[in-house]
């Protein structure tokens, strides 16, 4: 008993800010959700007891101005745009976006005129997520490699 007390007494803890930052930034991942279509249901899902995002610190948010992500799930249509932009405008620094299903990533099936062809020519998207529709499992697997993501970054760094 004596020796494990007298273990932790000798030991120095080292990290670096940017480690510190960046674990609180991961450990609290709070997504502001953006439901257009059938996407927003699995996005829905996602956040139900049955898979509990929960245990990754990760908490949907109804308001931009508390949310560090946001996911963008479903359709695009031409028309939704200003509304994405405004809700994503009111985010603070830093903040990420996830670009879920086919239909977020590339238009999907709709290759018409009123479909965004892809989130990404109105905002810098961080993730994709494969797949129509993207099962909860692929969400969270997302999530998780967004969080790889974050760990990697330099703030203070970089600076
Ligand atoms: S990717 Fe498929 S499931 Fe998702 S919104 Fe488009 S059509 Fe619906």
């Amino acid at each position: 008993m004596g020796l494990i007390e007298n273990r932790f007494e000798k030991n120095v803890l080292v990290t670096t800010v940017d480690s510190v930052l960046n674990w609180a930034r991961t450990s609290s991942m709070w997504p502001l959700t953006f439901g257009l279509a059938c996407c927003a249901i699995e996005m829905m899902a996602t956040g139900s007891a049955h898979y509990d995002l929960d245990r990754f610190g990760i908490i949907f948010r109804a308001t931009p101005r508390q949310a560090d992500i946001i996911i963008i799930a479903g359709t695009v249509t031409k028309k939704m745009v200003p509304p994405i932009l405004k809700v994503y405008n009111q985010m603070p620094d830093p903040k990420w976006v996830v670009a879920m299903g086919s239909c977020a990533t590339t238009g999907g099936p709709f290759k018409t005129y009123s479909v965004v062809q892809g989130i990404d020519k109105y905002l810098p998207v961080d993730v994709y997520v494969p797949g129509c529709q993207p099962r909860p499992q692929t969400l969270i697997a997302s999530l998780v490699h967004l969080q790889d993501k974050i760990k990697a970054e330099h703030t203070i760094a970089k600076k």
